[in-house]
């Protein structure tokens, strides 16, 4: 039976960033994979040999400085990851279908409220209260700059309140509301549901820069094979947890595999859905009260997506890396519930691809979508499903093509679909509960599963622990490290690279 110091459940980017924490960190890593590859959402895949992401397109904090800049650094993978910052001026534009009103936003905080200001001249307090109010809170949010990381956390008034209630309290304007919410697609929750802080711990970065990175996924995912070889991190792909075996004193001795395999390992982390640990732990050592915490938990927006190239013999010297989002109406809150029946929010991704000398302008469209569409098909398989679940991919596929070419009419012949994916699709392929996009719902007054769990050598991390983004599922992993690693180890660790 092989033994390890540590053993991380799942290879996403928080498990990846996990093991490779632990492995700079000198000790014996094992990292083990469901899928038959690894990287988990950020993974790339190629169509027709044009290039794809699953779960990775933009990010804030690739500035100098960043967050992600500064845990790229601490993580020694800094240089093997090239940003490719959008046009600051009008890196995304909202457009509402039922008003024809479109708006630019850049990224700057400055510019970002100037042009609110300019949009909305009678609105300036409110503008500025919002974004004072969100600085307040990420200035007040350790966890937000590595150098203060391990200060003294204190919940912020703004953790009790929700986004609408602050939101509220500032206008009523219903299209500044709309816009101010607009980057509820970002973690899939409603503005009256997640809480007025976490709103704004995973916005901050994107007013400040939006990037995408050349290579997309794929370049974090190669940076980290590199830096884990370096360490000696063990990979197992096809591999999951069945069963904990040789508990003493609420400390898991042996890891059963559904290879039949046996290893042991003094710690696990798991950095998987929350109630895909709830079905690892022995129920003798779980309290009700923590069955009910975790079962509760609820599901973050999904998508349908489609991914589609232009073909046109003509270079579109307007086609620009950016994203640009379609709302139906202003009311987000009924646009993110997943009881609503009307035209969802659909967000394009427009990106300019270099792959093999060629360059591809690709356009990913995602529309939000929940599990409840399509339970009908729950039981099925990829590539075994009914033909009622391909008449509803094709019909929504259309659909989303025509609202398409309602804002781009120019795309009418030149769009290629190259392919589509439901909700279903992303569970299966991701290994993920139910197909969302970002784990659990984050809600107010909700405490995730983070850090120890009822048997003491092992620890919850990832998506659903902190905040979504690739930011967030990285800094859980960096937070829980810390719970792992002798702690001045860890803090020399983490200062070593930051200047
Ligand atoms: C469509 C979509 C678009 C997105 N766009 C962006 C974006 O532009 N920017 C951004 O920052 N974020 C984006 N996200 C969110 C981001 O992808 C995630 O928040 C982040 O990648 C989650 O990382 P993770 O490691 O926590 O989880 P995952 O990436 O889900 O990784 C979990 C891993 O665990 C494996 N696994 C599951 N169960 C087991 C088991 N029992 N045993 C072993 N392994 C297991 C899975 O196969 C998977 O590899 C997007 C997500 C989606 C779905």
């Amino acid at each position: 039976m092989k033994k390890y110091d540590d053993i991380v459940v799942g290879s996403g980017i928080s498990g990846m960033t996990m093991a490779l924490i632990l492995g700079m960190n000198g000790r014996r890593v094992l990292l083990l994979e469901k899928s038959p590859h690894i990287g988990g959402s950020i993974a790339r895949f190629y169509k027709k040999g044009i290039p794809f992401d699953t779960g990775f397109h933009f990010t804030g904090g690739l500035q100098k400085d960043g967050i992600l800049y500064d845990l790229l650094s601490v993580l020694e993978i800094r240089d093997l990851i090239q940003p490719v910052f959008l046009s600051p001026d009008n890196a995304h534009s909202f457009f509402f279908e039922s008003e024809g009103r479109r708006y630019e936003v850049p990224y700057g905080i400055e510019n970002v409220k100037n042009r609110f200001k300019d949009y909305f001249p009678g609105e300036v307090s409110a503008i500025e209260g919002y974004f004072e109010k969100v600085r307040h809170v990420c200035d007040n949010t350790p966890s937000m700059n590595l150098r203060t990381l391990f200060s003294q956390h204190r919940l912020l008034d703004e953790d009790l309140i929700s986004l609408e209630d602050v939101l509220n309290g500032l206008t009523q304007n219903p299209a500044l509301k709309a816009l101010l919410s607009g980057f509820a697609m970002c973690y899939g929750v409603r503005p009256d549901e997640i809480s007025f802080a976490n709103h704004s711990r995973m916005c901050h970065g994107l007013y400040q820069s939006v990037a995408g990175v050349r290579n997309g996924g794929s370049s974090f995912i190669k940076a980290f094979e590199t830096k884990l070889k370096d360490y000696e991190v063990e990979i197992l792909c096809n591999r999951h947890i069945t069963g904990l075996a040789d508990i003493r004193d609420k400390k898991a001795g042996r890891f059963i595999l559904n290879t039949g395999e046996e290893i042991s390992g003094d710690n696990c982390v798991f950095t998987i859905h929350p109630k895909e640990i709830l079905k690892v732990l022995p129920e003798r050592y779980l309290s009700r009260a923590f069955v009910d915490r975790v079962s509760s938990f609820e599901s973050s927006a999904g998508f349908f997506s489609v991914f589609a190239v232009l073909n046109s013999e003509n270079e579109d010297t307007d086609f620009e890396s950016s994203l640009f989002s379609i709302f139906p109406h202003y009311d987000i809150n009924r646009l993110l519930d997943p009881a609503y029946t009307g035209t969802p929010p659909l967000v394009l991704i427009k990106s300019i691809e270099r792959t093999e000398g060629k360059t591809c302008r690709t356009v990913t469209a995602f529309e939000t979508s929940f599990f409840e569409h399509v339970k009908a098909w729950k039981d099925s398989e990829t590539g075994k499903r009914p033909q009622a679940y391909h008449d509803y991919k094709k019909s929504r596929t259309e659909n989303i093509l025509e609202r398409i070419f309602t804002v781009f009419p120019e795309y009418r012949n030149t769009l290629e679909v190259i392919g589509s994916a439901s909700v279903l699709t992303f569970r299966d392929f991701l290994n993920n509960y139910d197909g969302s996009a970002y784990g659990i719902k984050q809600k107010v007054n909700q405490f995730n599963l983070k850090g120890k769990l009822p048997l003491r050598n092992l620890y919850a991390a990832g998506q659903s622990s902190l905040l979504p983004g690739i930011i967030g599922a990285m800094m859980s992993s960096l937070i829980v490290g810390r719970s792992i690693v002798d702690a001045d180890r860890y803090n020399k660790f983490l200062l070593k690279n930051l200047r």
